[in-house]
């Protein structure tokens, strides 16, 4: 058998993490885990369900009934794709809320490690390389200012009809960043041993060609 291996990528909002780990995934013949798109559906669940954004046995039970899986890049939750519902401005103000509390990371870190070690991956998140693959073969640390980030979420927000304006697009992405690197359990940051590839003014074939040339320089060394 092939051996495994798992590639992480962290990074902020928008600094291009699930553009590259498509990309990446599709060159390398391996699957693609997106563990944002798994907090929004958790956070979409429980603003469509009402559960209080806290801990309690309304999330207990919620959390115990909830499934979560990726079936040929569609995300599914309780067997319905919602890869378009998770996808607007509000969910992702939820997924940022709903990532704090501790039992919903419990759940969501549980099926992402389960997920890799059955097979290679690459997954992008927040916590990827340093708590739930923390001995991940390749670690990448994508940035890019909040300016740059927030002029592309901007334009596919606009490409998709959405209303919000740029400083709008901008202040969100400030705020998830702020909650993103203070909550207590597994805040964003950089793993000791990861590769940083900032993104500022590089182009997506640009910054898709670099993480190539990181990953062949992790492979290589992990067969060493
Ligand atoms: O990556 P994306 O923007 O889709 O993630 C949505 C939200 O989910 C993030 O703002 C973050 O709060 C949360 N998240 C997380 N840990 C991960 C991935 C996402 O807390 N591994």
């Amino acid at each position: 058998m092939a051996k495994i291996f798992r590639i992480a990528i962290d990074g902020p909002s928008g600094a291009g993490k699930s553009t590259i780990a498509k990309a990446v995934a599709q060159k390398l013949s391996i699957d693609y885990i997106d563990t944002g798109a798994m907090y929004r559906a958790v956070g979409y669940k429980m603003d469509r369900d009402g559960i209080p954004f806290e801990q309690g046995e309304a999330l207990d039970k919620m959390l115990a009934e909830t499934d979560i899986d990726f079936v040929d890049g569609d995300i599914i939750l309780d067997g319905e794709i919602v890869n378009t519902l998770i996808r607007t401005p509000e969910v992702s103000m939820l997924a940022s809320k709903c990532s704090s509390i501790p039992e919903v990371r419990e759940k969501l870190v549980e099926i992402q490690r389960a997920m890799g070690t059955r097979k290679s991956v690459i997954m992008d998140g927040r916590d990827i390389g340093t708590n739930v693959l923390k001995d991940a073969e390749c670690k990448i640390f994508l940035t890019a200012s909040a300016e740059e980030r927030a002029e592309r979420r901007f334009k596919e927000l606009q490409e998709k009809g959405e209303q919000q304006t740029y400083e709008e697009v901008l202040a969100d992405i400030k705020a998830r960043d702020h909650n993103d690197m203070t909550r207590e359990l597994n805040p964003l940051r950089k793993a000791e041993d990861a590769i940083e590839l900032d993104t500022t003014g590089i182009g997506i074939d640009e910054v898709v060609a670099k993480a190539i040339e990181i990953l062949d320089q992790c492979l290589n060394e992990s067969d060493q």
